[in-house]
């Protein structure tokens, strides 16, 4: 069967880039079998000039980034674009205005998997600009129809800081882990009856055990969906 190019634009981290790289492949031969494995670009950045930006606020250069990466994809084959990051789905529209090829969301596979499962009241986890910008929040409610909580602000820094402190060096650290399980205790009691992990690094730290209430983990969701984008005839 013929399949799609997926054009991935990732490094953002490298360490969750590599996640989607596996899960894109294992997703891949486990639908066709044998030694059949998924047809991709990847172009990588380097993080450390996109944190910057990010934390300086510099959101039109940052625009410049991603719509050149895009650009560079479409170029080179790719049949739709992947941002292998909820942070920077905040520029979706410029990248998908950059090119003729669809940018597939990753909030949009995120929300029909909680709508399937009959989940309203959510909480979510990310960097600070996914939990306190609308950009992201804002598609799940308008578009989804989905009742999305954050953590209170002291919540918020720490997931913010294990983050970029921790998960995209690859740094593992049971201490953080716990707090993030307290943290999503308090959304639990707040009556969210799921949490996303909403930023792509999370499920390096945080697995089903360590929630009473299910993980919807876009790095996963997202990943199966370009399978399922790349294998739709
Ligand atoms: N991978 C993260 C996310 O999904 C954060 C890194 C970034 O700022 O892009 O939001």
């Amino acid at each position: 069967m013929s399949q799609k190019t997926i054009g991935l634009i990732g490094g953002m981290s490298w360490e969750s880039s590599a996640e989607y790289y596996r899960i894109i492949n294992q997703e891949t031969q486990r639908r066709l079998g044998g030694v059949h494995s998924a047809q991709s670009l990847l172009f990588s950045v380097d993080f450390d000039e996109i944190k910057q930006l990010q934390h300086a606020g510099e959101w039109d250069r940052l625009a410049e980034h991603m719509k050149s990466a895009a650009i560079r994809l479409e170029r080179g084959g790719a049949d739709f674009i992947v941002i292998c990051t909820n942070t920077m789905h905040r520029l979706a529209d410029e990248v998908s205005s950059a090119v003729t090829i669809p940018l597939l969301h990753i909030a949009d596979p995120t929300a029909e998997r909680i709508k399937a499962a009959g989940h309203k009241r959510i909480g979510l986890l990310g960097t600070a600009f996914t939990m306190e910008q609308d950009f992201y929040k804002g598609r799940l409610q308008q578009r989804h129809g989905l009742d999305v909580i954050v953590p209170d602000a002291d919540d918020r820094q720490v997931v913010h800081e294990v983050i970029y402190k921790e998960l995209v060096l690859g740094k593992i650290n049971p201490e953080s882990r716990q707090a993030y399980r307290n943290i999503i205790a308090r959304l639990i009691e707040r009556g969210a009856g799921a949490i996303i992990l909403g930023c792509t690094e999370i499920m390096l730290l945080v697995s089903g055990e360590d929630s009473a209430v299910p993980l919807f983990d876009t790095t996963t969701i997202h990943a199966v969906a370009a399978v399922d984008h790349a294998l739709k005839a």
